[in-house]
C-alpha cells in the first residue's frame, strides 16, 4: 500500500499560486554572487567547473547517532558558508587560481591530499561530511573521461547536436560517475539547468518536455510541509518529525512522491523545471531547517498546509 502520495488539491492550489506570485523564475547561477560563489562569466574552464561541481552537490549535513544534527557550515574566505555555498566557493577559489583545475585529466593526476586541499576551510580542515564519497566519485568521474579521451565539452557538443539536446545530455550523464548513481537524476538535471541558464547559455534546450524534477532534501521538506506530499504511515510521520534516520525504502517513498508532485506541478502550472526549482530553492530559507518558519511572511502561506514539524528524510546518499 502506498503510504506517501502527492496531494491533488494542494497541487492545483500551488500550480495556481506559483503562477500568480511571479516568484518562480530561472536562476542564472552567476549574477547573485559572480566571482565569489560562482565563476565569472565567459571565462575558460567554466564548463569543466560546473560539470564537476554539480556532481558534488550532496550530503551537506551532520548526524549525531541516528539523529540529524545540523547543516554543514564552515568558514571560507572570511564568510560562514552553508554546505552548497561552501562547495561552490571552494570550487570557484580553485578555478580562480587555475582555470584548468576541473579538467578531467588534471583531476585524474591530482593526489588524494591535493584534492582534499581544494576543500579546506579557513580553519584548515575539509568540512565536507561525506568526503570519502566525494573522493570516490571524483576518481570515477575523472577516469571515465580520461579512459574515453573525452571532455565535458565533447559531451555537451554531442548532446547539443542531438534532436533532443536535454534528453541527450541527461542520457549521457546517466553513464558518468557522480551522476550515474541516482535514477531520479537530481544532479544531472541541476547541471542541465545551470548550463541552460548561465549567461554563457552553454546548452540550448529545444525539448523542455524532457526536463525532470530536481528532488533534493530542501525540496522534500518543502513538499511535506506544504502538504504537496502527504504521509499516511504514522511510524514514518513520527520519524520525519523527530529527524531520525529512515530506511532506504522510506526515503524512496518520500522522494518518489515528491518527484511525482513536482512533475505534476510543472505540468499543471506550465512553469519550467528551472522556475519551479528556483521557487523551492528560495523556500529553503523561508522554511528553514534550524528555526521555526515565518509563515506569515511566506508568499504561499494562504495555501500551505503549514505542517512545520515535518522534516526531510534523514538518509545518507550521494544523490542529493
Ligand atoms: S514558511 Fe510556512 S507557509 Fe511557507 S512553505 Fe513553510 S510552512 Fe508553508
Amino acid at each position: 500500500m502506498t503510504t506517501v502520495r502527492a496531494d491533488n488539491l494542494q497541487l492545483d492550489a500551488f500550480a495556481d499560486g506559483l503562477r500568480r506570485t511571479g516568484d518562480a523564475r530561472p536562476f542564472d547561477f552567476c549574477s547573485l554572487s559572480e566571482g565569489f560563489l560562482y565563476p565569472e562569466r565567459a571565462r575558460p574552464g567554466v564548463l569543466d567547473y560546473f560539470f564537476f561541481a554539480c556532481a558534488h552537490q550532496f550530503g551537506f549535513w551532520t548526524l549525531a547517532g541516528n539523529r540529524w544534527a545540523g547543516p554543514m557550515v564552515a568558514p571560507l574566505d572570511g564568510r560562514n558558508l552553508k554546505g552548497s555555498d561552501f562547495l561552490w566557493r571552494a570550487c570557484t577559489r580553485a578555478w580562480q587560481r587555475n582555470p584548468d583545475s576541473f579538467v578531467p585529466i588534471a583531476l585524474d593526476a591530482m593526489t588524494d591530499a591535493g584534492l582534499n586541499t581544494l576543500f579546506q576551510s579557513d580553519a584548515d580542515i575539509n568540512p565536507l561530511p561525506m568526503w570519502r564519497d566525494h573522493l570516490a566519485l571524483t576518481r570515477g568521474y575523472a577516469r571515465w573521461f580520461v579512459a574515453r579521451a573525452l571532455t565535458p565539452t565533447d559531451v555537451l557538443r554531442c548532446a547539443q547536436a542531438a534532436p533532443k539536446p536535454l534528453a541527450a545530455l541527461l542520457a549521457a550523464l546517466a553513464e558518468i560517475p557522480g551522476y550515474a548513481e541516482d535514477p531520479l537524476q537530481k544532479k544531472a538535471m541541476l547541471l542541465a539547468i545551470v548550463l541552460e541558464n548561465r549567461p554563457e547559455h552553454f546548452l540550448q534546450v529545444t525539448d523542455p518536455e524532457s526536463a525532470v524534477p530536481i528532488i533534493d532534501y530542501h525540496l522534500q521538506r518543502s513538499a511535506l510541509r506544504t502538504g504537496l506530499v502527504r504521509v499516511e504511515n504514522p511510524a514514518l510521520l513520527a520519524k520525519l518529525e523527530s529527524r531520525v534516520t529512515v530506511t532506504a525504502a522510506e526515503e524512496g517513498a518520500v522522494r518518489a512522491a515528491t518527484y511525482d508532485a513536482i512533475q505534476q506541478l510543472m505540468a499543471r502550472s506550465g512553469l519550467s523545471a528551472a522556475a519551479v526549482d528556483w521557487f523551492f530553492f528560495r523556500n529553503r530559507t523561508r522554511c528553514p531547517e534550524t528555526t521555526e518558519p515565518d509563515c506569515s511572511a511566506c508568499p504561499v502561506q494562504a495555501i500551505c498546509a503549514k505542517a512545520t514539524r515535518l522534516f526531510q528524510p534523514v538518509f545518507r546518499t550521494t544523490a542529493y
